[in-house]
């Protein structure tokens, strides 16, 4: 223990009532319905509130006698754990008991200055709360080993059902010793979750008890996963929806808890409602019982967005609610629910000769609205156009009680068709960009335009990035393209890798031309591009021009190649982004690497002006770096693109071959799956990417950039001045005054 966290702990017992097993800790009757407790635990804290129906707002922030009520977080401080009431009780026999375990679990004898030391035993120790406001230390049994403590104790008060030992593993002794365990004994928690112990607690036993919201730092997680009445919420779900919608399988909760980079805690259950009413039933009925809730759209993103930061949560699957509700075409609006692709949108309008401006992003084919909207998505449009969030009008929002919310003209008392987005402040704006942390997007609608009758494309290679990056950025101010955007020279190396994907396109790219000469023509650009079209070790960049008459499209592809000339580029045959274009949202093979490996990517957005200082900061950054990632196969590309004519992306992407996600064996068809071996674990590789990746957001925050998909990644709040900290969180506070709502994301806990 370090000195500092030794003082720490030294003022915290000045001030409690009790201390003993390594546990510390403050609690009160509140009154016959509550019992507020606040455990203060070296080297972390842990507090929480006792609540008869399990949703009281009172009592979470109940202890005022605790640091952590300030809400504020300090270290080792963070996760949220809850215990909440078993269902099916043992507890008849039981009945006089009432206690709430809290913490157990010492290794060796406590320092002889605890005044518990006899009593805890010289092995081991637990303590249990009791509802008449004592501290109850007990002595451990040395010889059931293996056992979780905190589930031994509970146990032995009838409180508490064990699941799990603290290892992980099942504990046959828990069923010989405890016949009652029954079908919710270890077996069954064994396959939900291998990491954790878990516990039941028994309302009928514990009197008031029925909820504790607990936070405890990572490092201790094994040895307290007590807690959370999986069985009470999947009931509460189950009992509002279809048995269906609510999923507790294996795949459905691994699916949810990583995405294609990150890890989180696995869910309770995976909720797939179908409809707004649906969804708001399901998330009122958890954020009553004490849960957070984490919105998952096509789960394709790579900043932790969607990872639930502790345990206890229910994942919300937007992928259920993806019907297409209303394309107006005399309004010229679409109206979606959250759920659906930028595919699914394409499709449907294509035949009415009607497109979104923003088209969709890379991962269009799975990645939905509702993500979108929350991470601020861009790519094809997005040089004109701006993002999905720069293009939507009016949503509903589910909050984290359940009460649904629409902005834009929706927010009327007499709501008219959402064509205005600021009818006043900006609600919808409020609700882009937030990684869900406001509430669910459960629809949303955007203006179309009409497809553009001529599309034209052009490429240009480049010897240095920072020339092509002045080339689009000149372009891009003069409004030349729906999008342009840089490759790096070993980027586009992977597209001639990839002959097969060409070979089909070619295809698409005739279909689409429009007309055989047309077709005919754009084969034989594609055949002329080949897989040689740009010099080796060339940036290449690419865009592609749209208008209403070939001319004017002519005339913006003529402008680029000017610029691209005096910026010292050369033209190249446009083979990239016509394939883009012909098989935009074709598939999500592109979660793999080119050669099945693995890859991260960040992004910053900057003034063009700005656009040399962010790529020359990048390289000084890396440069140090580049022996450890030969050594581990760690490699970096960049992808520069324009956001609307104002705004430069910068985005690098780490790639390094490791072991696969879900997501990575999940997203891409099976036949592009099958062509690779899922590469060994590379933990040390993947260490350093991680390490990698916070020097870059680090570097980014410290030139002020700006990112899209912020999710758990980049330090949003962190980076805040304190008044639109205050303002942000002040709304989040009276929007989900327990913050139950997507905890984390951006920074809010
Ligand atoms: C191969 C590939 C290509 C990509 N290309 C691009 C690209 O071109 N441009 C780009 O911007 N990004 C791209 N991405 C990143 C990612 O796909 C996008 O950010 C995308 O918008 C995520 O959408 P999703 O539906 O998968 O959201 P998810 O990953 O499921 O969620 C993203 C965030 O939004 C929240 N969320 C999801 N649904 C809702 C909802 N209904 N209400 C409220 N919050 C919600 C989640 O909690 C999370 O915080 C790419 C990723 C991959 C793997």
């Amino acid at each position: 223990m370090t000195g500092r966290r030794r003082s720490h702990d030294r003022r915290l017992a000045a001030r409690r009532p009790y201390r003993g097993a390594g546990l510390l800790a403050r609690f009160r009757i509140r009154d016959q319905q509550h019992l507020s407790l606040c455990i203060l635990q070296r080297p972390h804290a842990v507090r929480g509130a006792v609540a008869a129906d399990g949703a009281c707002d009172a009592c979470r922030p109940a202890c005022p006698l605790c640091p952590c009520a300030t809400g504020k977080p300090r270290p080792g401080h963070r996760r949220p754990l809850r215990l909440y009431p078993g269902r099916r009780g043992h507890g008849d026999r039981l009945r006089h008991l009432r206690r709430v375990l809290v913490r157990v679990r010492r290794t060796g004898p406590s320092p002889a200055s605890q005044p518990h030391r006899q009593e805890a035993g010289r092995h081991r120790s637990h303590v249990a709360l009791c509802a008449d406001g004592r501290v109850a230390g007990r002595r451990h049994r040395p010889d059931r080993r293996g056992m979780g403590h905190a589930a031994m104790a509970a146990l032995e008060a009838g409180a508490v059902r064990l699941r799990h030992d603290v290892r992980g593993r099942h504990s046959p002794g828990a069923h010989r010793a405890f016949p009652y365990l029954g079908d919710h004994g270890p077996r069954r928690a064994d396959r939900r979750d291998q990491r954790h112990h878990q516990a039941h607690l028994c309302p009928r036993h514990l009197g008031p008890a029925a909820a504790v919201g607990v936070h405890h730092s990572d490092h201790r997680r094994q040895h307290l996963e007590a807690d959370v009445n999986d069985d009470a919420l999947i009931d509460a779900l189950k009992a509002r929806l279809p048995a269906e919608a609510v999923r507790t399988d294996d795949d459905a909760l691994t699916l949810a808890m990583h995405d294609v980079h990150v890890t989180g805690e696995r869910p309770v259950a995976v909720v797939v409602p179908k409809d707004a009413a649906e969804l708001a039933s399901a998330v009122a009925a958890a954020t009553a019982l004490g849960h957070a809730v984490i919105p998952r759209g096509g789960g394709l993103s790579y900043t932790g967005g969607y990872a639930a930061p502790g345990p206890g949560a229910v994942t919300i699957d937007m992928q259920g609610m993806n019907r297409i509700l209303d394309i107006a075409q005399e309004d010229m609006t679409i109206t979606v629910q959250a759920g659906v692709t930028w595919k699914q949108i394409n499709n449907a309008l294509k035949p009415l000769g009607l497109r979104m401006p923003f088209i969709g992003t890379f991962s269009g084919a799975g990645a939905t609205v509702g993500g979108g909207l929350g991470h601020g998505a861009l790519f094809f449009g997005s040089a004109r156009y701006g993002s999905a969030a720069d293009n939507v009008l009016g949503m509903e929002v589910v909050l984290a009680d359940g009460t649904l919310l629409r902005t834009g003209q929706g927010a009327l008392a007499q709501p008219s068709k959402p064509i205005l987005r600021s009818f006043g402040p900006d609600l919808t704006g409020l609700f882009t960009h937030d990684g869900g942390m406001f509430g669910i997007k459960t629809e949303a609608t955007f203006r179309l335009i009409r497809t553009p009758a001529e599309q034209g494309y052009a490429s240009f290679a480049f010897s240095d990035i920072r020339q092509a990056a002045d080339a689009l950025c000149e372009m891009a101010r003069a409004d030349l393209a729906e999008e342009i955007y840089i490759l790096d020279p070993s980027a586009a190396d992977a597209v001639h890798a990839d002959a097969s994907t060409m070979a089909k396109t070619a295809v698409s790219v005739a279909r689409g031309a429009g007309g055989a000469f047309k077709a005919v023509k754009a084969l034989a650009a594609l055949a002329k591009g080949g897989t040689d079209f740009i010099p080796e070790g060339h940036f290449s960049l690419h865009l592609t021009a749209a208008g209403r008459c070939a001319a004017a499209v002519e005339a913006d592809l003529a402008a680029a190649h000017h610029i691209a000339s005096r910026r010292g580029g050369s033209a190249v045959t446009p083979t990239i982004p016509r394939v883009a274009r012909a098989e935009i949202f074709a598939n999500l093979n592109g979660v793999l690497g080119p050669r099945g490996g693995r890859w991260a990517a960040l992004n910053a957005k900057v003034a063009h002006s700005d656009a040399h200082r962010l790529i020359d900061a990048f390289d000084a950054m890396i440069a140090p770096h580049a022996e450890e990632m030969a050594a581990h196969g760690v490699r970096y590309t960049r992808l520069v693109s324009a956001l609307a004519n104002h705004c430069f992306s910068f985005e690098p992407v780490f790639h390094w071959q490791d072991r696969w996600q879900p997501l990575h064996r999940s997203a891409p068809d099976p036949v592009h799956l099958a062509a690779f071996e899922e590469p060994v674990p590379n933990p040390q590789g993947r260490a350093l990417v991680d390490r990698l990746r916070r020097e870059t957001v680090d570097l980014f925050r410290s030139l002020g950039a700006a990112s899209n998909q912020i999710g758990r990644t980049y330090p949003f709040r962190a980076a805040l001045s304190p008044a639109p900290d205050h303002l942000l969180s002040t709304i989040k506070q009276a929007l989900d005054p327990r913050g139950l709502m997507n905890p984390g994301v951006l920074g809010f806990a």
